[in-house]
C-alpha cells in the first residue's frame, strides 16, 4: 500500500498507512500546499536555511504541526549534510534546529525512544525514510540522498536503532517517502562509480539511457539495503509518488533547478 494524501486546515500532506494502523506516532511528510512562502518556495516552504523570509516557514511549521495535532515546541531537527551520522535526540533537544540555536551538527539521521519529539528532516528529491520499531517503541528519520544512500545511511539507522534502544529489525516498519524516482533520475559516472564500489549488486538498480548516462532507482537502493538488515520486506511502504513528476504537488530540487522549497518529514512517538 502506497501512502496516503490528506486534506486537513487547507493543506495537503502524507501519512503511512501501516504507521497510523499502530497508534503509537503522529507523522506526516508534508507537500508544498497550503503555506505562506511566495515563489519560488511556494507555498509550504519548511527549510529554514532558504533564503525565504523566516516568519514565513516558521508560521508555515505552524501550520504543518497544527494538521498533524503535534505541538510545535516538540520539534527537533537535523541539519543534513550528506553524509551517514546519527543523532540519538532526547528531550533536551525540543526546539533545536527550529525553534532553538543547535549543537546538532552534521546530522543526517535523528532516533529517539523518547515520548512528545518530534523528529524533523527535510527533503526535495531526497529520500525520506521513517523508522519505527512497534516492540520498544522508538523511532528514526533518515535522509539519504545519492551519497546518504550510497553509505548505507538507512542500514546504518537501524543498526544503531538495534545498538542504542535493542531494537530487532523484524519489528520495524519502514516508509520511503516522496523522492526523486527512477523515471526522472538520471545520473553520471560519478554516482554510477560510487554504486559499482557500495553494492554488489549495482547492476539492478541502475538502466543505461544514453552514453555516460544512467536512470538510478534511489527507492529500490534504500529498500533492498534495508531488506539485507533483516526489515521484513511486506513491512516497507513506499510512497508511490515521484517529487520531479508531481512537481505540482512536490518541492523538487532538479525540475526547479535549484530554487525551490523544503519538504519535511515530521515522526514523533505519542
Ligand atoms: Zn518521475
Amino acid at each position: 500500500m502506497a501512502f496516503k494524501l490528506n486534506y486537513q486546515g487547507g493543506l495537503a500532506y502524507l501519512t503511512i498507512p501501516a504507521f497510523e494502523k499502530t497508534g503509537l506516532v503522529k507523522h506526516g511528510f508534508s507537500t508544498r500546499m497550503g503555506g505562506m512562502s511566495k515563489h519560488p518556495y511556494d507555498s509550504l516552504n519548511l527549510g529554514l536555511r532558504k533564503d525565504d523570509d523566516k516568519k514565513n516557514v516558521i508560521e508555515n511549521y505552524r501550520l504543518f504541526c497544527k494538521a498533524l495535532s503535534i505541538n510545535p515546541n516538540n520539534l527537533v531537527a537535523s541539519d543534513q549534510v550528506h553524509e551517514d551520522k546519527i543523532h540519538v535526540a532526547t528531550l533536551h533537544d525540543r526546539g533545536k534546529g527550529i525553534f532553538k540555536q543547535s549543537d546538532i551538527k552534521g546530522i543526517d539521521a535523528l532516533i529517539t525512544k523518547d515520548r512528545q519529539l518530534a523528529l524533523v528532516t527535510y527533503y526535495a528529491d531526497c529520500v525520506p525514510l521513517f523508522l519505527l520499531d512497534v516492540e520498544t517503541p522508538a523511532i528514526g528519520l533518515a535522509h539519504a540522498g545519492w551519497r546518504g544512500t550510497v553509505k548505507k545511511i538507512g542500514q546504518k539507522t537501524v543498526l544503531k536503532m538495534m545498538k542504542e534502544f535493542g531494537s530487532k529489525p523484524e519489528h520495524i516498519l519502514v516508509g520511503i517517502g516522496p523522492c526523486i524516482s527512477v523515471c526522472c533520475y538520471e545520473v553520471d559516472e560519478l554516482v554510477v562509480d560510487s554504486l559499482k564500489k557500495a553494492f554488489v549488486y549495482f547492476d539492478e538498480l541502475i538502466k543505461e539511457t544514453g552514453k555516460g548516462k544512467w536512470k538510478l532507482d534511489l527507492v529500490l537502493t534504500n529498500r533492498k539495503q534495508l531488506e539485507e538488515v533483516g526489515i521484513n520486506p511486506q513491512n516497507i511502504t513506499e510512497s508511490g509518488f515521484c517529487t520531479s513528476c508531481r512537481n505540482d504537488i512536490f518541492f523538487s530540487h532538479r525540475k526547479d533547478k535549484g530554487k525551490t522549497g523544503s519538504l519535511a518529514a515530521v515522526l514523533q512517538l505519542i
